[in-house]
């Protein structure tokens, strides 16, 4: 059995300076154990009632707050019921990847748990880009820590599996102490979604591919990047120049990824238990 992967774009950013066009890219996955959203973008309340600190970033990066971006308005576009979103498995919890998270107040919160800890006590100023309205509402958090194994050479955390496809937590820190990847089992190999641990390498493996200033990261300097992002590239790289058959990896600001995935469908196998 196969099960529908969704691409969702839940923020657009579109800052004047520097001047790009960048996404908030989440997937909705539909399994036999309800929806699944991976990452969510901002929510209905950050548009309608922003805390100050959202309001200011909405503002600078560009958002045009525009309810319709939102995941609940696009499960129910998509003519899904959001109290079937029953998980949320986010890659880290800052302002522009968590705001949804209220709009599902019912769902289970999948999170690494080092991740946890940075959002609640967080130190140094990237770590303090969350908005702790987003979990206001006491969310389910499932807090994740027990690695079960290796997935191309990385540390990984079973999420879902069983009746689900199998849905790996990556731990990839530096952006956050406790920032992760998702990977999702699809029956074209592997979907990846890296977060804010890469920007994509799609100049490199693709010569003809967007202009350099679609990529938010690709602009910075060097040091500034691994400041931001963390000492994970060179593995992210190899593993896309050794694997890049079977692993579909995207970061979530990562719009040509999103444009190239929305062409084709993608699904996913269910596993049989
Ligand atoms: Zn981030």
């Amino acid at each position: 059995m196969l099960v529908k992967i969704y691409h969702l774009n839940c923020g657009t950013l579109s800052p004047l300076y520097p001047r790009l066009h960048s996404i908030v890219y989440c997937l909705l996955v539909e399994t036999d154990d309800g929806l699944v959203l991976v990452d969510t973008g901002f929510g209905v309340q950050d548009y309608v009632k922003p805390t100050r600190m959202m309001d200011i970033f909405l503002k600078l990066m560009g958002v045009p707050c525009n309810v319709e971006e939102t995941a609940i308005y696009q499960v129910e576009a998509l003519g899904c019921d959001p109290q079937d979103v029953r998980h949320i498995v986010f890659t880290h919890l800052h302002l522009d990847h968590a705001g949804g998270m209220r709009d599902f107040p019912n769902a289970n919160i999948h999170i690494f748990k080092g991740e946890f800890e940075s959002a609640m006590s967080p130190r140094g100023l990237v770590e303090r880009g969350c908005d702790s309205a987003h979990w206001a509402h006491n969310p389910k958090w499932v807090l994740h820590d027990r690695v079960d194994g290796e997935w191309f050479g990385f540390p990984r955390l079973r999420v879902l599996g069983g009746n689900t496809p199998d849905i790996y937590l990556i731990p990839l820190p530096g952006h956050t102490r406790g920032h992760c990847g998702v990977a999702i089992a699809s029956d074209h190999g592997w979907l990846f979604n890296c977060g804010d641990a890469a920007s994509p390498f799609h100049k490199e493996v693709d010569p003809h591919g967007y202009p350099r200033d679609m990529q938010p990261l690709n602009i910075l300097p060097g040091w500034v990047s691994r400041r931001l992002i963390g000492p994970h590239v060179p593995d992210l790289r190899r593993l896309i120049q050794e694997h890049g058959d079977e692993v579909n990896m995207f970061s979530s600001h990562d719009v040509y990824s999103f444009e190239k995935n929305l062409e084709r469908e993608i699904t996913s196998p269910l596993v049989e238990v």
